[in-house]
């Protein structure tokens, strides 16, 4: 076994016991999850796997698809017309927040929480929802090197209970932030969010955008190389609720978080790092998960801004 698959193995073991934490519940098919279940994958951007735990287990991605599709909408409109529709600027509010969401401000804060998030699903070109839906599906399969899916037990459970992401369509609808079908784009928008991946999935993923955009193991491009500069400033800034602050001045580099245990990190030209763990703190980070990267970042010095 390398050292590193080692050290991989001695973080499971420290981390495992610690079972504080909740796993989300107010989309009631992610309280399903096993509060169990911990994974950790690094994948280098030479396309050499090490891994422990449960990371072929599958959950929904939900927040870390955002990243993916501000990707896709970079390409599909370029940066600054996009920068027009969604800002970059961090709110230190909740995620799901509605604060903002006035006629003063003419866009969404950033495309990492919520309301941003559902303005740049909004913005995903194509002729008709279906056309949209498989564009979203290949640019995914672009970074999982393989075919996905989305779990309709999630994507009805969102659809049925997440009023307050509907209420943020309306809201923007109202004051011009976004533009008609908001049905669509919340169905696309929810789709996205119960888009099947594993711990491993997620691991590649980042080290595609490590990678200049190109995923390490297929060797195809997953998205423009120009807008990876674009991706990590914003997960960087924004990527980790309202912890990303201290997240960036602790662990130090760009990584998104989601609801469904997963947190995803991205060393430049290094490799991709992924935790799963479902149970959650207060804003929503996986609790074993971010014990993990601050041992990792402790251990590797891979802060960006360690120049020791
Ligand atoms: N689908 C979830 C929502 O819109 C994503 C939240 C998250 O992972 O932060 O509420």
């Amino acid at each position: 076994m390398s050292q590193f698959q080692q050290f991989l193995a001695a973080l499971q073991a420290k981390y495992q016991p610690l079972a504080t934490g909740q796993s989300a519940s107010y989309i009631p098919e992610l309280t399903k999850a096993n509060p169990d279940w911990f994974a950790i994958s690094v994948v280098t951007v030479d396309g050499q796997s090490y891994e422990v735990g449960d990371f072929e287990q599958t959950f929904t991605i939900q927040s870390i698809s955002k990243v993916f599709v501000y990707g896709m909408v970079l390409e599909d409109h370029g940066r600054e017309a996009l920068l027009h529709k969604v800002g970059v600027e961090p709110t230190g509010d909740p995620f799901n927040s509605l604060i903002r969401l006035d006629e003063d401000s003419k866009r969404p804060d950033n495309p990492m929480i919520n309301a941003g998030a559902i303005a740049t699903t909004s913005l995903i070109k194509g002729a008709d929802p279906t056309e949209r839906l498989n564009r979203l599906m290949a640019m995914f399969r672009r970074y999982v090197g393989h075919e996905v899916f989305i779990d309709i037990s999630t994507f009805m459970s969102e659809r049925s209970t997440g009023h307050r992401n509907r209420a943020m369509a309306h809201l923007m609808l109202n004051f011009g932030m976004i533009n008609g079908a908001i049905e669509e784009a919340l169905d696309l928008y929810f789709q996205q969010c119960s888009l099947l991946v594993n711990c491993h999935d997620l691991a590649l993923m980042a080290a595609t955008l490590a990678n200049r955009g190109v995923n390490p193991v297929t060797g195809e491009q997953a998205v423009n190389p120009e807008y990876i500069r674009d991706i990590l400033s914003v997960m960087y800034t924004c990527g980790m609720y309202n912890f990303a602050g201290e997240w960036a001045y602790r662990v130090g580099i760009p990584a998104k978080s989601g609801v469904s245990g997963g947190i995803l990190a991205v060393v430049p030209n290094q490799a991709g790092i992924a935790v799963f763990s479902p149970l959650l703190d207060k804003n929503g980070n996986s609790v074993r998960g971010l014990r993990v990267f601050e041992d990792l970042a402790q251990q590797y010095g891979f802060h960006l801004f360690d120049l020791s």
